[in-house]
Order: C-alpha cells, then sequence, then structure tokens
C-alpha cells in the first residue's frame, strides 16, 4: 500500500515535470512589439476586454497560440495579444536559433558571421523592419560581421562600433562553417558575390527587382471614394495608405516604381492603363479593398485576366496567403477594365472586406500592409527570377 502511494507520487511528480518540460520547449519564444500600441486583452478575440497596453519595442515572452493570437502573461496573470503586430525577436541563445529554422539552407544563413552588401546602395536601421529609423548607409560590396538575425533581418556589427540591421535581401552572406577568422569570411562572401552574378538561379539573399518597371495602381480617388465601410471607412484612402507603403518596400528592392495616382484625385480606368502601357512596364498591381452587404463576408482575393497575369498572380497570390490573417478567398480570373487594357502581365489585388469588422481590425494596421507589401516583392522576385 505503502509502495503504491510512493509510486502514485513518483508518477504525479513525473507528470508534472515532464509537462513543464514541453511547455518549455514548445514555448517560451520572446517577440518584440511591431506596432506603436498594442493591445493586452484577457481572451484571444478581438472583442475581449483590454487589460493593457504595449508599446513599440517592447518584449514579451509567449507560451501558447491560438488562431492568431498568443498567450503571454500581463500583471500577474494570463493575457493575449494578436500575433500580427509581433515580430520574432533575434534569439538570445544559438540553441532557439536552430529551433527555428529548419531547411539547411537557413541554417547556413544563420552560421554566417559576415554579409556583403550587393545593392547599390542599402540602409541600416535601428530595428528589423522598415519602420526603424535609418542611421547608416553602405554600398555595394561593403562588409559586416553579423551579431544575429531576425527574420529577412540582419543584425551587423558597424565601423563605429554601433550596431544596426539590414535587408538580408540585399546582402550575400558568407559561409560561415568553414571559415574561421572574419578575413577568412570576407573572401567567402566576395567570391560567392561573383558566382551568383553568373548564376542563373541566384538565392533569396541576394534577388532583387532592380531593372523592374512596376506600375501600382491605387483604386478610385477624388470624387469616386470606392466602396465605404463600416465607421465611414473609404476604400479609396486605405487603398492610398497601402499603396504608399508597398511603392516604398518595392522601392528598398531595387525596382523602379510608378504610381497612377500619389494623392487623392479622379484617374479612369482607360488613363490607368494608358499610363502602364506608356511605360515599359513588368508588372502591373492594382490595389483594391472589398465591400459586400453581408458582415460576414471576408477575405482576401487576387483578379488577373490574360495567362501572363495568371503566372504573377499565382506568385503574388500564394506569397500574401502565406503570411496574413485573413480568409483565402483564391486566384481567379475576372474581366476587370484595368486587367484587359493594360500590355503589361497584371493582377489586380482585392486586400479584404471593408465590411467585415474582423477583415477591417486587420487590415487598417501598418502591420497588415507592411507584410502585404513585403510579400507583394517576395511574390515579385518569385516571378521574376
Ligand atoms: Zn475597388
Amino acid at each position: 500500500m505503502r509502495n503504491l502511494k510512493i509510486s502514485f507520487i513518483v508518477i504525479v511528480l513525473l507528470t508534472f515535470f515532464i509537462h513543464v518540460e514541453k511547455m518549455e520547449a514548445a514555448s517560451g519564444q520572446t517577440y518584440e512589439v511591431g506596432a506603436n500600441i498594442l493591445h493586452v486583452r484577457e481572451d484571444p478575440a478581438s472583442d475581449a476586454t483590454i487589460i493593457g497596453l504595449l508599446h513599440k519595442g517592447d518584449r514579451l515572452t509567449v507560451f501558447q497560440e491560438q488562431y492568431g493570437w498568443v498567450q503571454t502573461y500581463y500583471g500577474g496573470s494570463t493575457a493575449w495579444v494578436a500575433k500580427h503586430h509581433l515580430i520574432q525577436a533575434s534569439p538570445e541563445v544559438p540553441a532557439a536559433n536552430s529551433e527555428q529554422t529548419a531547411t539547411p539552407a537557413k541554417t547556413t544563413e544563420a552560421a554566417a558571421n559576415s554579409v556583403t552588401v550587393t545593392a547599390p546602395s542599402v540602409n541600416i536601421r535601428s530595428g528589423p523592419t522598415l519602420e526603424y529609423a535609418v542611421i547608416a548607409g553602405a554600398s555595394q560590396g561593403e562588409t559586416f560581421n553579423t551579431i544575429s538575425k531576425s527574420g529577412d533581418w540582419i543584425n551587423v556589427e558597424l565601423n563605429n562600433g554601433n550596431t544596426g540591421w539590414i535587408a538580408s535581401w540585399l546582402t550575400s552572406s558568407s559561409g560561415a562553417s568553414t571559415a574561421s577568422s572574419s578575413e577568412q569570411a570576407t573572401e567567402t562572401a566576395t567570391t560567392q558575390v561573383a558566382s551568383v552574378n553568373t548564376d542563373k538561379e541566384p538565392t533569396s539573399a541576394n534577388r532583387s527587382l532592380s531593372g523592374f518597371n512596376i506600375v501600382l495602381d491605387a483604386g478610385h480617388g477624388g470624387r469616386d471614394p470606392g466602396a465605404i465601410g463600416l465607421g465611414g471607412v473609404y476604400e479609396k484612402e486605405l487603398v492610398h495608405q497601402t499603396t504608399n507603403q508597398i511603392a516604398q518596400t518595392l522601392r528598398n528592392h531595387g525596382a523602379t516604381v510608378i504610381e497612377t495616382r500619389t494623392s487623392d484625385y479622379y484617374l479612369s480606368l482607360d488613363e490607368r492603363a494608358d499610363l502602364s502601357n506608356a511605360y515599359n512596364t513588368d508588372a502591373f498591381i492594382s490595389i483594391h479593398y472589398n465591400s459586400f452587404p453581408v458582415v460576414s463576408v471576408q477575405g482576401f482575393n487576387t483578379f488577373y485576366y490574360t495567362e501572363a497575369g495568371h503566372q504573377l498572380g499565382r506568385h503574388v497570390h500564394s506569397s500574401i496567403s502565406s503570411a496574413v490573417p485573413l480568409a483565402n478567398r483564391g486566384l481567379g480570373q475576372a474581366g476587370y477594365k484595368v486587367l484587359r487594357n493594360t500590355n503589361a502581365p497584371a493582377i489586380l489585388l482585392e486586400l479584404g472586406f471593408i465590411t467585415s469588422p474582423y477583415d477591417l481590425s486587420v487590415i487598417q494596421t501598418a502591420d497588415y500592409q507592411q507584410t502585404v507589401a513585403d510579400k507583394i516583392a517576395k511574390g515579385l522576385l518569385n516571378y521574376f527570377h
């Protein structure tokens, strides 16, 4: 009887420890707040009670994830925040890094200890997104020692002893596994740049949109407000905001971006197509938000008309759908005038419903718009290279 009791206690203790260990292995990820202000809520829902506020740059440890929400602790009790507003913080121990990087290619990237700038000129920022301030610049061929990585950004050591963040797609990293000194690493990086430039299929780290003309078409404008959503949100305004962010991102990737409208004025559909046809346009992307009388209708679509548009749409749509928390309504053919009259491969993106409370809560955030911009860039890179 006594033995049975001891066994029982041992089993209970073991279960407890195994459980604790499993929790730690599966969670405890550190994230940084990317939005200016982030609501902390009692439950994982956008209408749950707000129990606190976090600010840009605040760090939090995440213990579990549910439908786009992550659980943390706030003021001693469990709390939830929308994951969409969080940036994975740079790992503090190498072990955490290898956990995130599943593919061998990424492991090499993480192990690299220097990067060489491959774009003509790049900005070095104070943090790992385009929203951070530019603190320095660098030119093609310059090499930096790397400290850590966060998403597509690399934390590098600057010549003045400070540190900064550089976009990995504008650099090439050295395979540091064999390089023992930084001098050797520099050499490796230089050789890699040379070999990659002649390569027909460059790796994602050094592809760029340089040399490509992209026409961005912000839908509606002026006397044409487009759809009017919940709370009086105008499609033309949201579209303008989003298109600006996309334009900036594509330019950061080296693209030449032509915008059909840069402020709030009316432009006919023919004028939009004509503008694109006047350039040697490589891709035409029209940006819209959707509407529907039934508030439960939600999600994003990509439309094309021609076969070339289909190919472009395939790449951009799959890139966006891998990253946004909106319902995927698919890629489809549609005879929109702006798609029919444009000579270049053309697509029209409906980036969510301004008549859906859920979509609206997501699409109005700078984070969503930046994610869309990043994924359009990635889709274009995949389409062109
Ligand atoms: Zn529209």
